[in-house]
């Protein structure tokens, strides 16, 4: 993956493709950031920037890689021998000394065919502190055609000898729109479907794109429909027929939904499952923050359902201060009482009545 390919981090991808072009890049970096935004992908594009074998070089100074010569595609398909990823072995709570021993006699070598050697540590974090101690000498002045990128959520695991070694270059959560426009664009996703997954994703791409975002999309359409019927009627029965859509099973693929169809037949509560309704009733709570926000004005704060602005304007007409108040304690004592075993339905049927 290139540079440009990569979503957001504008500042970034500019700063790397500058340093790459301009032979200043620091030999020890750290890629610091949330879970999911694209700090390993980034160390890739890195990689293949520096040993593409057909370079496109920018405008402003900044060089990018092709993607397409025999450097890159090996890069990408994990194949090229001078582009080291290091991570904790699976049956380990932490990456060994061994292996850092291993890279450090590794890095003594000169690459085997690229012009620079990227030695990626991915969960940096994970380092023991012996081995962090191992490759202090390593990373403060790595032998000439090396780059360290030590990829990490939590920056502060590391040692501050370590950190005061490398460069760190800090990745934001990515913006709504930047996540939305990917999944719509590359990844085939309809724009209401992009939007929806984009506003659930906390700024997580891999997020956005990972298991239950389809089904966390799902869940908020459910939840947002649920708060606008019984935002419109105070009539039991009417309230309890809306409860049955908090239960309804989750529209799932394949297999599953004949099965959820013929237990329906059976006359069994197929879809009632906890999980799934706590799914749901997460998706209200964060459409209630967002109501929040709006009945108070709060300046400067933004909506996390920013797509569902339209709808949720007019329903925020009918909470005031207690209302939503007495909503969020509801949805928060149904959390509570799905997860000590209480039957969904009881709990959808309780919410309804006090929302
Ligand atoms: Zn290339």
């Amino acid at each position: 993956m290139s540079f440009r390919e990569i979503v957001g981090h504008r500042r970034l991808k500019r700063l790397l493709a500058r340093a790459v072009r301009s032979g200043t890049l620091p030999p020890s970096l750290v890629f610091a950031g949330p879970e999911g935004v694209g700090k390993r992908q980034m160390a890739y594009a890195l990689a293949q920037a520096l040993n593409c074998l057909a370079p496109v070089d920018g405008a402003e100074g900044e060089r990018d890689a092709c993607g397409t010569c025999a450097s890159c595609s090996r890069i990408a398909r994990g194949l090229h021998p001078d582009v080291v990823l290091v991570r904790r072995p699976e049956d380990k709570s932490a990456i060994v000394i061994s292996q850092a021993r291993d890279l450090v006699r590794q890095v003594g070598y000169r690459p085997f065919e690229g012009r620079c050697r990227v030695v990626v540590i991915d969960d940096a974090d994970e380092l023991g502190g012996d081995s962090q101690d191992a490759l202090l000498k390593t990373l403060e002045e790595p032998p000439a055609r090396n780059v360290f990128v030590l990829v990490t959520s939590r920056p502060n695991l590391l040692s501050t000898t370590v950190r005061s070694r490398c460069c760190v270059l800090r990745f934001a959560p990515l913006a709504a729109a930047e996540i939305a426009g990917a999944l719509a664009g590359a990844h085939g996703f309809s724009d209401a479907d992009a939007q929806a997954a984009a506003a659930l994703s906390g700024g997580s791409f891999a997020r956005a794109m990972g298991a239950g975002a389809r089904e966390r999309a799902q869940a908020r359409a459910v939840a947002a429909a649920v708060l606008m019927e019984t935002a419109q009627t105070t009539d039991v029965r009417a309230r309890l027929a809306v409860s049955a859509a908090l239960l309804k099973s989750a529209a799932r693929k394949g297999k599953d939904t004949d099965k959820d169809r013929d237990r329906e037949k059976e006359g069994k509560s197929a879809g009632a499952d906890r999980e799934s309704v706590a799914v749901r009733l997460n998706a209200m709570g964060s459409l209630l923050r967002d109501l929040a926000v709006l009945t108070t004005r709060a300046p400067g704060t933004a909506l996390v359902n920013l797509d569902l602005r339209a709808d949720l304007e007019p329903l925020a007409r009918h909470y005031d201060r207690d209302r939503l108040a007495r909503a969020f304690s509801a949805v928060g004592r149904s959390l509570g009482a799905l997860e000590r075993n209480a039957s969904p339905k009881i709990v959808a049927d309780w919410l309804v009545l006090q929302l």
